[in-house]
């Protein structure tokens, strides 16, 4: 059969593998002048640093299938996540941990000592947490949660935290222990030549054409049995209903001398910094010597016509917009939804190359059993 992905990133890239790998023929088209969409990282001309284009992305799953399937595809260095937190003019320690803790209230808590202060400083009365301030209020309380989180978040999703969803806050855990890892998963890595380079070895397969800098036109449909959608949702439909929301990030890079500022990422969480964060990116990769450095600073802003969406913003007005397009997409007949901005959700690379993979195996189980897909 003949296939059409659009969009060359993790995504089609692991479904287009598996079908070329089963005898498939495969095209994947992509409108940017490379592959791996928001994964995509590039070596710096000035200082031969490699950058991730469109802000950090570091891998960690506890899938040991999608942790085993990228081994085939390159070396992965074994990389820890260590954030900072600049917050009221001092420096934390993050995620949320015992160190945070005793730097932020001056103490020398133990575990337990720990535990019963947060319990005290929380808001034990909320029991079912909806939104992502009333998460922060019963897990760490007011003081932490106006120290790290709310003014962060406040410009990282241009909302209040009281109108954004608990599941945003969960993705982070607060722990009672010294343990500054920011991911808690068992495989954590940074691919050793980026994660460009990673794409596009799964992509490198006699079956499958790569075409870069090529938008999607339907007058291409003609030539191929189904399609792998991993743009927005609501594109395809030709936003019928009305745009989704997503944020989009601006980043200011800069280079300096040496070290800029000892870390790979380090987060502003007052609102009266405009930046959410800044990324020094040598430091994802400790194994290289690097003279200069180079560094993003970071800012997040409502996606317009013509910018690259990074976040789907999943808001109430969202939600419903996105059931109506879920509608569509459930009947639409050749065409597969998939990733991040084709399902409109907030996905980790691990879950959505597990997903395509998934979608892939999907498609050749009904092709087997002659089935539609
Ligand atoms: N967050 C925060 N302060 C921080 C880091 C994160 O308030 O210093 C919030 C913010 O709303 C963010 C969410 O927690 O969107 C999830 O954080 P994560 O680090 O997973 O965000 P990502 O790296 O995906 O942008």
């Amino acid at each position: 059969m003949k296939f059409l992905c659009v969009g060359a990133g993790f995504s089609c890239a692991v479904i287009a593998r598996e079908l070329a790998q089963s005898g498939h023929k495969v095209t994947v088209i992509d409108q940017r002048s490379h592959t791996a969409g928001n994964c995509h990282t590039e070596r710096d001309k000035e200082t031969n640093v490699m950058v991730h284009i469109y802000g950090p992305h570091i891998f960690h799953t506890n899938n040991e299938t999608v942790w085993n399937y990228l081994q085939k595809f390159g070396e992965f260095m074994p990389y820890t996540n260590r954030v900072k937190a600049v917050s009221g003019g001092q420096v934390y320690s993050l995620p949320v941990n015992l160190h945070t803790i005793n730097q932020f209230y001056g103490k020398t808590f133990s575990p337990k000592e720990a535990k019963a202060w947060i319990t005290e400083q929380s808001d034990q009365s909320i029991t079912e947490p909806q939104t992502f301030e009333e998460q922060a209020m019963k897990f760490v309380g007011k003081d932490l949660y106006q120290a790290f989180f709310k003014g962060y978040t406040a410009k990282q999703w241009g909302v209040s935290p009281t109108k954004l969803p608990a599941s945003i806050l969960k993705r982070l855990p607060v722990r009672f222990n010294y343990d500054d890892n920011y991911f808690a998963h068992k495989y954590q890595g940074m691919p050793k030549n980026g994660y460009t380079e990673i794409v596009d070895n799964i992509l490198n397969h006699e079956n499958i054409t790569v075409q870069l800098n090529t938008p999607f036109d339907e007058t291409m449909l003609s030539e191929y049995d189904h399609v792998f959608w991993s743009a927005p949702l609501d594109a395809w439909f030709k936003h019928q209903f009305g745009k989704l929301g997503y944020r989009t990030l601006d980043f200011e890079a800069f280079t300096d001398e040496g070290d800029f500022q000892g870390n790979a990422v380090i987060n502003y969480c007052d609102e009266a910094v405009p930046y959410t964060r800044i990324t020094e990116h040598k430091y994802f990769a400790s194994w290289e010597q690097h003279e200069k450095t180079v560094c993003y600073k970071e800012f997040s802003r409502s996606c317009e016509d013509g910018d690259i969406p990074y976040y789907p913003i999943r808001l109430a007005e969202d939600q419903a917009l996105l059931s109506q397009y879920e509608n569509l997409a459930n009947q639409a007949k050749g065409v597969s939804f998939v990733g991040r901005l084709g399902t409109y959700r907030y996905l980790d690379m691990d879950v959505t190359i597990a997903e395509a993979l998934k979608t892939a195996q999907g498609v050749l189980d009904d092709l087997a059993n002659n089935q539609a897909i």
